[in-house]
């Protein structure tokens, strides 16, 4: 089968041919469908992270068809509608036994060391992204990574569950806490922070202002759900903020992007007792000097890691929003291309041109 590969910072990414091997006692073999292009992809490949073990197979938010399971599998079985999750969880740590399997701390999901290697190429065994390498038309997974979906969610749509939206919706409605009737900031509106905009709304959140650089993304978050825009190329966006907010700041800022200047604005933004949530995730290396006193009292400083949650039933629960229509996906893939067109996607993702890039499998 083919998958896109990582050999090298500031490289395009490779399609080349990889060799799976069969599923082990509590893995899966899924034909992947479709899978979202999402900013951790990008932030390797530009070399905003550490770099990974390499060769790697990429993508971390697919979904697909069941196609086999190994003999102790009992949750999945051919045929099942599947959306890939990177929150495999182990189910026994003291993480996943207190209601937090987002913050697992085992390493079950993978393959032991010593054991054959998932995927090869050439031979060789290579890693897999997130332990899902879902940018290939095959993904060899454990079960815990995995939660089974009406079939008729179109798989496309139902990708986006996997990282971004979830982590969007998460942030607001289980990480903040976010109660009826309070204000909410959005900083950076790409497709987490357009989730984050959809999850406000859903919470029932009074106002939503969503903060961006670029007019494409602000008319998105306003069909999103913010009921108010700040372009930030337009002057300093905290105190177009405080204005807006008649100086009270705001009860919940998310900066999504993972920018120490935005974490900064979005501490700033905050009104007594506000609540500033960090999705985004900083390049590595990265600090954030501040002044104390720009801190209004009680106020709180949080990161949310996958928005909190517990995807086995979460995503069904965000499915069962977007039947119902309450949840805009169709709105939030911008486009969809092919495999091939990876490197596309992630130039178009830079531009801000898009919400989404689906890649989509025949
Ligand atoms: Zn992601
Ligand atoms: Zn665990």
């Amino acid at each position: 089968m083919h998958a896109a590969i990582f050999r090298e910072a500031h490289q395009p990414l490779a399609i080349e041919s990889v060799d799976v091997d069969s599923p082990a006692e509590r893995e899966v073999v899924v034909r992947t469908a479709a899978t979202g292009v999402c900013h951790s992809d990008l932030h390797f490949v530009d070399g905003d992270l550490p770099a990974p073990p390499r060769p790697m197979a990429m993508g971390h938010e697919g979904a697909g068809v069941v196609e086999a399971v190994g003999a102790a599998v009992t949750e999945f079985q051919p045929g099942d509608h599947v959306v890939a999750c990177l929150s495999g969880f182990c189910g026994m740590c003291a993480q996943c036994l207190s209601g937090h399997p987002n913050l697992c701390t085992a390493r079950y999901v993978s393959r032991s060391r010593g054991a054959d290697p998932r995927l090869r190429l050439d031979g060789d065994g290579i890693i897999q992204f997130a332990d899902l390498a879902t940018f290939a038309e095959q993904m060899l997974v454990h079960e815990n990574s995995l939660v089974r979906i009406d079939p008729d969610i179109p798989l496309d749509v139902a990708a986006l569950m996997g990282c971004g939206v979830l982590t969007g919706l998460g942030a607001a409605l289980r990480t903040a806490g976010l109660e009826a009737g309070q204000t909410v900031a959005v900083f950076g509106c790409g497709g987490v922070g357009l989730s984050i905009v959809q999850g406000a709304r859903l919470g029932g959140a009074g106002r939503i202002i969503a903060i961006d650089q670029f007019q494409t993304k602000l008319d998105m978050a306003r069909n999103m759900g913010a009921t108010d825009v700040l372009d930030a190329s337009s002057g300093d966006a905290v105190e177009q903020l405080r204005e807006l907010t008649g100086g009270a700041g705001v009860d919940h800022a998310f900066e999504a992007v993972g920018l120490p200047s935005l974490i900064r604005q979005s501490i700033e933004a905050l009104a007594i007792r506000g609540t500033a949530t960090i999705v985004g995730v900083p390049p590595a290396g990265a600090s954030l000097e501040f002044p104390l006193d720009a801190i209004r009292p009680e106020c709180r400083i949080q990161t949310s890691r996958m928005g909190s949650n517990r995807f086995r039933t979460d995503i069904p629960m965000y499915l069962e929003f977007y039947r119902q229509g309450r949840l805009k996906l169709d709105d939030m893939v911008t486009r969809r291309l092919g495999l091939e067109d990876v490197n596309e996607s992630f130039r178009a993702m830079k531009a801000g041109e898009v919400a989404r890039s689906v890649l989509v499998f025949d």
